[in-house]
């Protein structure tokens, strides 16, 4: 059986409080009105004037006759009048609701322009505001999901292309077996693989998933930790040096410890795998209630043009990709957004051939 819908509902409540006000007002004045008219009567009459018994009968029954004609005109037009007025505020009343529900259909079929206008009762209005924020929230998410999956499938192709060209050749022996052709084997298969896991991270930050666990924590101790841990890779690199400079009784942050030092190991390592020679400097120091660290290189820089993209995922300058096939572009979109979460911000200052400086501001623990 399907049910009674909103407006039948609300139409009808409205009719049943109608007819029982009706009702109530008819019963206690049948009841009640010959009473009050008969004192009424005496007391106009007067204590010397006694009204004989047919003479008050009968007015009482003209009384009446005047009382039932008035009471029946009074509940004909008043419950027509408030039948109509109930249909008009029920259909006002459901309208919206059936326009969201038509939105939210082709929401579905994968219209996301339509929205909500204003309504007139607040309650109503502040409904359609919150439905027209949780749309473009929505349609915000599908676009987000749509462009991950076109920049994964280009970004797999290369790799997926690669591998399965040189094991074609290896299969027909047009290609001659090498450990260099191997090694160039297992690179592109490790490239595809820290894609798969950087993106299992992003696509954990995008929809929010990523448990962010915030506690007053010093910054010196990371610090100093990511900067030991890459001072043996710069080694290998004989005129390039790692120096860390962190000002002097630095207040305690609000942050998560392990996802400050992520976001370290990416701006350090970035620094390392673009910079040949001179130095990467890690630096931090407070200016009003935020701490910012930056991590600053002498590397071969960012274009101007390229700055902005920075920050998108699977971006990565022309030139890295020539010179390092090995980053996925993820690294910065994944530190961006961590920091972000953390109520900071990062930004980024560089110049061709010069070097890059990276930095972002942290919250002090309260
Ligand atoms: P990737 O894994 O490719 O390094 P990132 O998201 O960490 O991914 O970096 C995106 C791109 O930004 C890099 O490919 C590179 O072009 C540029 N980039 C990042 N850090 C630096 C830096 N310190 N110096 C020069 N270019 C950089």
């Amino acid at each position: 059986m399907s049910k009674p819908s909103l407006r039948s509902r609300l139409f009808f409540s409205h009719l049943i409080v109608t007819l029982l006000g009706a009702i109530t007002f008819i019963t206690i004045s049948k009841v009640f009105s010959p009473r009050y008219f008969v004192i009424f009567l005496e007391g106009i009459a007067g204590p010397n004037i006694a009204l004989s018994g047919p003479l008050r009968r009968d007015l009482v029954q003209a009384f009446q006759a005047a009382w039932n004609r008035g009471a029946y005109w009074s509940v004909i037009v008043g419950t027509s009048t408030a039948g109509v007025l109930s249909y008009l505020v029920s259909r006002r009343v459901v309208k919206p609701l059936i326009q969201m529900e038509d939105i939210t259909k082709n929401f579905a079929a994968g219209d996301w322009q339509e929205r909500m206008p204003s309504q007139e009762i607040l309650e109503l209005d502040q409904l359609a505001h919150s439905f027209n924020r949780m749309a473009a929230e929505l349609q915000n998410v599908e676009q987000r999901r749509r462009d991950l999956v076109t920049d994964l499938t280009h970004e797999l192709r290369t790799p997926l292309t690669i591998v399965e060209g040189y094991l074609e050749g290896l299969s027909d022996s047009t290609i001659a077996p090498s450990p260099e052709l191997y090694q160039l084997l297992v690179r592109e298969t490790l490239r595809m693989r820290r894609l798969v896991n950087d993106l299992q991270e992003l696509s954990k930050i995008e929809a929010g998933y990523l448990p962010i666990d915030t506690k007053p924590t010093a910054l010196h101790p990371i610090l100093s930790s990511v900067v030991q841990r890459f001072a043996d890779q710069v080694f290998d690199k004989e005129q390039l040096t790692i120096i860390l400079d962190v000002e002097p009784d630095l207040p305690l942050v609000a942050v998560d410890a392990l996802r400050i030092e992520q976001v370290l190991v990416n701006l350090v390592g970035n620094a390392l795998r673009y910079t040949n020679q001179g130095s990467i400097t890690v630096k931090a120091w407070q200016v009003g209630d935020r701490v910012w660290t930056a991590v600053s290189d002498t590397g071969i820089g960012i274009a101007p043009e390229d700055l902005p993209h920075i920050f998108e995922r699977f971006w990565r300058s022309d030139r890295s990709r020539a010179r390092h096939s090995g980053g996925t572009g993820i690294g910065l979109a994944i530190s961006h957004r961590l920091v972000e979460l953390q109520q900071g911000t990062m930004e980024v200052e560089s110049e061709l051939g010069k070097g890059s400086s990276f930095r972002f501001s942290l919250p002090l623990a309260p």
